[in-house]
């Protein structure tokens, strides 16, 4: 006869366990009873499942520990004869709206960590692959691209931001540079110089306007230091053709200059800011006016409650104000909706720039105002808000229809993030595979891997493989 193995535990002490020793027979069902608050979950869950999981993970290699972080070994003295654990939830299941089917698992999370070390930047400006370069990379570059050839050498300081920039000339001028380039134009550097502080600006300050060749090596180098070291990481060459190329340590496409920060696995999670798509939050979804449910009868005219969250006419501000917008097109609250213009419809739903002057003998009194006017779509958008009452949430709610998001797609994360791909799939692409697609594609993506890829893939792939 077979001898019967145990679990033993000793000196449990998790929450408020006692300083408990346990016996558990394995490879048979135990049940733990005991009153409410006697322990039970304590020691099941938080103690014995615990450290199974903390050894568990502890096999793991050292990149999904990095990624998983070290488990704290629970408040027991000693636990033999376990294996490795696996636990069925005690909570109920999460009902996070972000989660479906195919996120909830563990290898999504897997992919987001694939993707931040492996995937490859390319710009949604230009679809350019973007690329990033050491300093020694960017020297052979100029010398090879620019042979012979007099170019400036640029650090950009201002991308696109509005401001006179006084101070940042002072700068320039007291580092003993005597160039910037603004908004294109090559200019000297003169004491109280400045802006138009309401226009959008591009700067970028000259380091060293030289002929490339290998004689010149040294001044190169120490210009191309400089430059990268003022223009923070970045620099760009600009010859007699005007057009700037643009090099960087970091992820850039040298088109346009667009740059990505280092990816990290929260840049590829739509539950994060940072990889979440901004319009939606990360939600694939948005929620937007239904105009049909707003004007469901266009027969009717506004006096007669055509704009069905206003209902019939009343004497408040609104109406007055959609009396003196209608007035501009030359029609009335009691022409019939049908009837009037795209434009004047427009108007009633989205607002106006410009003030609308409500006449005096609209509202009886002995002078004129001049109001603004938002739209009753605004009007209702305010009452979505979170903080509206719940009421008034419920009532916007019944205008609204549920759409997919128009900028990511739904597919729930920002353009940055959908722009890195391994074997010419994104993240989105590959987790809206099922899992026997996956693990196909995952068995052949070494294939579709540079080598400098692959390497770093390879660990976990291994994990995922095994799964
Ligand atoms: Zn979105």
């Amino acid at each position: 006869m077979q001898e019967v193995e145990y679990i033993n535990v000793y000196g449990a002490r998790v929450h408020n366990l006692k300083n408990i020793d346990a016996e558990i027979p394995r490879n048979s069902l135990t049940v733990i009873t005991g009153l409410s608050g006697s322990g039970k979950s304590s020691l099941a869950f938080d103690t014995i499942f615990a450290e199974g999981q903390r050894r568990y993970i502890e096999t793991f290699s050292a990149y999904a520990r990095n990624f998983l972080g070290n488990l704290e070994r629970p408040d027991v003295d000693k636990i033999t004869g376990l294996s490795p654990v696996i636990s069925i939830e005690q909570k109920t299941t999460n009902k996070n709206p972000r989660s479906t089917v195919g996120t909830t698992t563990e290898i999504y999370d897997y992919l987001r960590l694939l993707f931040a070390r492996a995937g490859e930047a390319y710009s949604y400006l230009s679809g350019e692959k973007m690329v990033k370069y050491t300093e020694e990379q960017i020297l052979e570059l100029i010398l090879r691209d620019y042979a012979g050839k007099k170019i400036h050498i640029l650090s950009p300081l201002v991308r696109t931001r509005k401001g006179h920039y006084k101070e940042l000339f002072e700068q320039v001028r007291k580092k003993g540079y005597l160039y910037v380039r603004i908004d294109g134009d090559i200019r000297e550097v003169t004491p109280g110089m400045k802006l138009d502080r309401y226009k959008n600006h591009d700067i970028e300050v000259v380091i060293d306007k030289i002929v490339v060749s290998e004689k010149d090596y040294t001044r190169l180098k120490q210009s191309v230091a400089t430059a990268m070291h003022q223009g923070d990481g970045l620099l760009m060459i600009l010859d007699t053709t005007l057009v700037p190329r643009h090099y960087s340590k970091r992820l850039m496409d040298p088109i346009t200059g667009l740059s990505y920060k280092e990816p990290a696995p929260h840049n590829f999670s739509f539950n994060s800011p940072k990889g979440a798509c901004p319009r939606c939050r990360g939600l694939g979804v948005i929620s937007q006016i239904d105009i049909e449910k707003l004007i469901p009868n266009r027969k009717l005219s506004i006096y007669e409650g055509a704009i069905a969250p206003l209902g019939k006419y009343r004497d408040t501000m609104i109406f007055w104000q959609i009396a003196a917008l209608l007035d501009r097109h030359g029609v009335t609250l009691n022409t019939p909706v049908k009837d009037l213009t795209d434009d004047a419809i427009d108007e009633i739903l989205y607002g106006l720039e410009d003030r609308i002057k409500v006449k005096s003998t609209l509202i009886g009194t002995s002078f004129n105002y001049f109001l603004t006017y938002e739209g009753v779509v605004k009007y209702i958008r305010i009452l979505q808000e979170k903080e509206s009452s719940t009421k008034e949430q419920k009532w916007a709610e019944q205008f609204a229809k549920t759409i997919v998001c128009p900028e990511c797609k739904g597919m729930r994360l920002n353009e940055e993030a959908l722009h890195f791909r391994i074997g010419n799939k994104n993240i989105n692409e590959l987790s809206n595979m099922d899992i026997n697609e996956l693990y196909d594609w995952l068995m052949q993506a070494d294939g579709l891997m540079s080598e400098t890829q692959k390497k770093i893939a390879a660990e976990i792939l291994k994990e995922i493989r095994t799964r």
